[in-house]
């Protein structure tokens, strides 16, 4: 895709054509053109169709990293030899590179005074922030996991391909994805063009529709999104329906994430043969998602459902980011933790010792004794519990499920909770199930795929 010009061009011939014309356009001796890769891009792929840029230099930033066993020194404090957990990784990119290899290469850019220089690979950018022309190769982690499963790429720096998937998983999640997320983040701005590798030879007629999700409200009548984001602060002035006309000529369709993550949950996970749902999802804020009689609950306003978050279940509660006071998040929200932890109590607990808390930590540190810490798991428990009550007697579901990464402890939070809405909601006790997702991490695309393929039945 072409940034500046939001027009997209598929298959390698023409994405050649296009790009030589624009390097053609160029007018310097030398130029610079960097290929910044998204972690698991198929090098031979980008490789042997890139070939005809009419290039004197290639050059792959793999060449200037540090040997790998130095490299597999580095990340094992992230990566650890956990079945499952790790710590998310504080490295950059250019911690991969060796000093001396690094001058090296640059030395070799240097010495080149004309012609097109090609520098290429996961921290391309890195070794060259100067440059005339940037293309970002982006992967979706989705199709890396498929790849890693083929066994067909390797972590960042070392030869693993053929390692077991769990471990490349956790390696790419705990350190490749956010490397390559903090640099992806610094150049998004500067991006000339993005290369969608996610698929060999895609074609626009083997699509069907496009797919969005967006964290905010969404007119789903008319693909609008109607509240601002600071991720995407431009996103409720552009026309979705316009540029997915213009630029691939196919439908798209706009879901709340939480709502696109629902119905991912009810055709493929814990809501599959029900019609009547309640999502709620635990995290840095408390999202919510309602299916009725199989249909998403929207509203007059495009919230119904979305909104139960910020049901207050504390009228003397903190002020909420919404305008409201004593929210569910406001009481229970990973946002609103260190706050809580702060105001509610002493100095001496453990929790006041952790930079960023998180619910996984606050569990933890109750396990280990700290007063502060199980006092606070009780009261999120309760917070979630009284939320579950509340969306009961609100929409009368026959399941909720619940989802977010704490829910790794679902055996302390699924009775419990569980238990509340048997004994308090006006229903007889069993009559409402509490389960947990399913389908964690993907519920959003799963739901998004049977959104977009709903548009042709
Ligand atoms: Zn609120």
């Amino acid at each position: 895709m072409d940034a500046e010009s939001n027009s997209c061009f598929t298959k390698w011939n023409a994405i050649n054509a296009h790009l030589t014309n624009h390097i053609n356009k160029i007018h310097k001796k030398k130029k610079i053109i960097v290929i910044e890769c998204y972690s698991g891009v198929n090098d031979e792929e980008l490789i042997s169709n890139l070939q005809n840029l009419h290039h004197i230099l290639w050059i792959n930033a793999a060449d200037a990293y540090k040997d790998e066993p130095e490299i597999r020194q580095m990340v094992y404090p992230d990566v650890t030899d956990d079945r499952v957990f790790g710590y998310l990784t504080r490295l950059n990119m250019i911690d991969y590179f060796d000093e001396q290899k690094l001058q090296e290469l640059q030395n070799t850019i240097i010495q080149y005074g004309e012609g097109v220089v090609i520098i290429y690979g996961c921290g391309a950018a890195a070794i060259q922030p100067e440059n005339d022309l940037l293309i970002y190769a982006d992967m979706a982690r989705w199709e890396i996991q498929l790849r890693m499963r083929r066994n067909e790429v390797n972590n960042i720096g070392v030869k693993n391909k053929e390692a077991p998937f769990s471990e490349q998983y956790k390696h790419a999640y705990f350190v490749d994805w956010r490397v390559c997320d903090r640099l992806k983040k610094q150049l998004m701005h500067n991006w000339d063009y993005v290369l969608e590798l996610n698929k060999n030879n895609i074609s626009k007629e083997s699509l069907s529709g496009i797919g969005i999700m967006m964290p905010s409200i969404v007119d789903t009548t008319n693909n609008k999104v109607l509240s601002k984001y600071v991720k995407y602060a431009d996103a409720h002035e552009f026309d979705f329906n316009d540029w997915a006309n213009q630029t691939w000529n196919l439908p798209v369709v706009i879901s709340n994430d939480a709502k696109a993550a629902l119905i991912g949950e009810w055709q493929y996970g814990a809501g599959k043969n029900c019609d009547d749902l309640v999502m709620i999802t635990l995290g840095t804020g408390v999202g919510t998602a309602v299916l009725s009689e199989g249909k998403l609950f929207k509203g007059n306003h495009h919230l119904g459902g979305n909104l139960g978050g910020h049901i207050s279940i504390n009228m003397h509660g903190n002020a909420c980011n919404c305008g409201f006071f004593g929210c569910v998040e406001t009481e229970a929200s990973t946002w609103a933790l260190p706050g809580l932890i702060k105001q509610k109590y002493f100095e001496g607990s453990s929790l006041s010792q952790i930079e960023k808390p998180e619910f996984v930590h606050l569990f933890e540190e109750a396990d280990k004794g700290d007063v502060l810490a199980q006092d606070l798991v009780k009261h999120c428990l309760k917070a979630w519990a009284v939320c579950a009550v509340n969306l009961v007697h609100a929409y009368d579901p026959a399941r909720i499920i619940i989802s977010g990464g704490i829910m790794k402890r679902q055996e302390e939070i699924l009775p419990y909770i569980q238990n509340m809405v048997d004994t308090h909601a006006w229903l007889s006790p069993g009559s409402v199930k509490i389960v947990a997702a399913q389908q964690v991490e993907y519920a959003g695309l799963l739901g998004m795929e049977y959104l977009v393929n709903s548009l042709s039945k």
